[in-house]
């Protein structure tokens, strides 16, 4: 049983507490240091001493923890991650009905009830994603609530306790039930995905990103010359040839880009040798393309929020705008450039600022043909706004 403590809400930040907010921030709390362990169960007070809410400590780069009940009397046991985890499924009951999509997010953190954890779906198996040491503490509840309330034929884990966007522990685990095939073969809207669910970090497909894959499928690639910087493992590329681009071409500085990339597409009859797969620093790619006179009908931009490589750091806060007017130029007229970002430092607002001034350091036009956030599987906390972090914008090049 993980051990419980009582804590003191700084009077200016109990109103937000009382209303709702999640997390639970540093400077928000007068005496954190009575608080040792990752885990610990905290009870928030006002300074009459008066019960405000009910969470856990874990350190996360978000905060030092998140609340879980506005109720003085909860448990925080297997009885209340199952009821947390049932309305979770409960929300995504289209997810499971739907044959042509394998691959969801079945909890989704702050959005579900609990920060910190996130539980993906794919083709029967469950992958855990810890974010916290504190919120670890709790496994084993967790574990038999997520028992109690699927039938499963295997659960994954992945430590996620995050600093700077590093993996602490990298150790992926399998945690019980059957093993899953290397690969196991995911659906979404039709279309295979590789996924490898112990093999480092990522499993091979971001799956925020499916209704926009759906839409430069559906909408934007027929006929079209797509390229797809950031590529990893290709999934736009394989959206855009199977919905009839003329070609694709696909970057990334990442070694392992190349072979993972090509078993994407193999697995959905889709020729690789007709596409191009590149690896290589985006930033060269750029000038080389410049240099050539290269340019694509549909340009997709899906850096990460902060990337370090030999030559360049790219911060989407800070360098957005030139990753921006860099694709602008190789952008035939006409066609459409896919800007994405998952930094949660800044906004929609602010995103489309960033499209306005690239476009205007070039005297270029434009209109914005739509845009897109987290999918319905990544539920939001109305509280929480922060928690809707992807921004995509689909942008048509007019000169
Ligand atoms: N767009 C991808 C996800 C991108 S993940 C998808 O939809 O699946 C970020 C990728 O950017 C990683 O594969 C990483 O290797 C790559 N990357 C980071 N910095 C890069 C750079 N300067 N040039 C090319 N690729 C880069």
């Amino acid at each position: 049983m993980n051990k419980e403590i009582n804590l003191t809400i700084k009077p200016g930040y109990v109103k937000a507490y009382q209303d709702g907010y999640p997390l639970i921030s540093k400077e928000s709390i007068v005496d954190w240091s009575k608080v040792k362990d990752e885990g610990t169960v905290i009870t928030l007070l006002d300074e009459r001493k008066k019960f405000i809410a009910k969470g856990y400590y874990g350190k996360q780069n978000k905060g030092y923890g998140w609340v879980l009940s506005s109720k003085k009397e909860v448990k925080l046991d297997v009885r209340y991650f199952t009821g947390k985890i049932k309305s979770a499924i409960k929300y995504r009951e289209d997810f499971y009905s739907d044959e042509s999509t394998t691959a969801f997010r079945v909890f989704n953190g702050e959005g579900d009830g609990v920060g910190g954890l996130t539980i993906d779906y794919f083709d029967g198996f469950y992958l855990f994603t810890w974010y916290s040491v504190g919120i670890y503490q709790f496994k084993e509840d967790i574990l038999e609530a997520l028992k109690n309330s699927v039938e499963y034929k295997g659960i994954y884990q992945k430590k996620r306790f995050d600093t700077k966007g590093q993996y602490l522990d990298d150790t992926d685990d399998f945690v019980c039930g059957e093993r899953a095939n290397k690969p196991l073969i995911v659906k979404e809207n039709s279309v295979n995905f590789a996924i490898y669910l112990d093999d480092g970090a990522m499993v091979g497909v971001f799956l925020d990103q499916r209704d926009v894959r759906k839409t430069i499928r559906d909408k934007y690639a027929k006929g079209k010359t797509v390229l797809n910087t950031f590529s990893y493992t290709g999934a736009f590329s394989v959206f855009a040839a199977l919905g009839g681009a003329s070609k694709t071409t696909s970057v990334d500085l990442a070694n392992r880009s190349r072979a993972k990339t090509k078993e994407q597409f193999s697995i959905n009859d889709i020729n690789a040798e007709a596409q191009d797969i590149i690896v290589e620093d985006v930033f060269n790619y750029f000038k080389y393309a410049l240099r050539k006179k290269l340019s694509f009908d549909l340009v997709v931009l899906d850096p990460p929020s902060f990337a370090r490589s030999k030559k360049h750091t790219f911060s989407a806060g800070k360098d957005y705008v030139n990753l921006l007017k860099e694709a602008i130029q190789i952008t035939n007229k006409g066609g459409a450039i896919v800007a994405s970002t998952n930094a949660s430092n800044f906004d929609m607002k602010k995103f489309k600022d960033f499209i306005a001034k690239a476009f205007k350091a070039l005297n270029g036009k434009y209109s914005i043909e739509e845009t897109f956030s987290l999918p319905k599987d990544f539920r939001i906390n109305e509280r929480f706004r922060e928690g809707n972090y992807l921004k995509v914008v689909f942008i048509r090049k007019l000169s």
